[in-house]
């Protein structure tokens, strides 16, 4: 990629991000910056806080504490832009989501699952919404599916759906919550690819994953999420290939 991560200014960032629920701390005060077209990769056990991490950057959770920044201004309590601050809104709509049990309408085709956000939330017209749809699902190898309904695809077919659907609101990051964990390991690959020609594409995207060697392939850097904290962050080469931390070690060796 042709661009300088250095002097890129930011797309979205958390600064001292804190969530607790109820009486259990789950973040302790994490810090990211994710520069326009980088990908990072967030790793860690079961529990250690990687789910309300990322549902926090784009406030389906709302912090306890700290700040969430797009487009380098603070993103407000209110649905609405107000007063300077970023409305959550204005930030779901630029910061799409995929999770790892797709969450597709299942009474709508997949050509209405992917042109229902551009419809109701962007108010664009059927016509383009269904063209724009055609060509994602193209890109995602699905326009063959168009009209059949999720319970018809397969598992990987759904998240690459999802995808799509994700895609289909231009978002300017890509959240990914363990897309490939509740797939046939058979049908993962085939989301892997699709995720990677974003990243070459130059998508900015944070992705939860166990898939290690995935990870390192195609992060800039990873983070590891260890009891509500990011105990280690560098490259894939410093986190993933060669770790130092102990726990890490431990952790990273389990998905060898
Ligand atoms: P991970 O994605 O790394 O497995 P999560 O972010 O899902 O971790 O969860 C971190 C901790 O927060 C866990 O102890 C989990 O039980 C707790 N937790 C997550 N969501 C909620 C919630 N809505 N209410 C209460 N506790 C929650
Ligand atoms: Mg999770």
């Amino acid at each position: 990629m042709s661009m300088n991560k250095e002097t890129s200014a930011p797309v979205i960032e958390a600064v001292s991000l804190r969530k607790s629920y109820g009486p259990l701390e789950v973040l302790k005060g994490l810090d990211l910056s994710l520069a326009r077209g980088e990908v990072v990769a967030l790793i860690g056990p079961s529990g250690s806080g990687k789910s309300t991490f990322i549902r926090c950057l784009n406030m389906m959770e709302i912090p306890s504490g700290g700040t969430i920044l797009f487009r380098q201004k603070k993103v407000g309590d209110r649905f609405r832009d107000k007063d300077g601050d970023i409305g959550i809104g204005t930030l779901r709509r630029h910061v799409g989501m995929v999770f790892q049990h797709f969450n597709l309408f299942p009474h709508k085709t997949v050509l209405q699952n992917v042109t229902e956000g551009p419809i109701v939330v962007c108010k664009t017209p059927h016509r383009e919404a269904e063209e724009r749809a055609m060509d994602l699902l193209a890109k995602v190898g699905l326009a063959e599916k168009h009209a059949a309904y999720p319970s018809h695809l397969s598992g990987g077919q759904k998240q690459r759906v999802a995808i799509a659907r994700a895609l289909a609101m231009d978002p300017e990051v890509l959240l990914l919550d363990e897309v490939t964990s509740a797939l046939d390991p058979e049908l993962v690959g085939e989301v892997l690819t699709v995720i990677r020609q974003l990243a070459d594409a130059g998508m900015t995207m944070a992705i939860v994953t166990h898939e290690m060697a995935f990870a390192a392939e195609v992060a800039n850097r990873v983070l590891f999420l260890d009891q509500g904290v990011i105990a280690e962050a560098g490259s894939a080469d410093e986190v993933i290939l060669n770790p130092q931390n102990p726990r890490l070690q431990a952790f990273v060796s389990r998905f060898r």
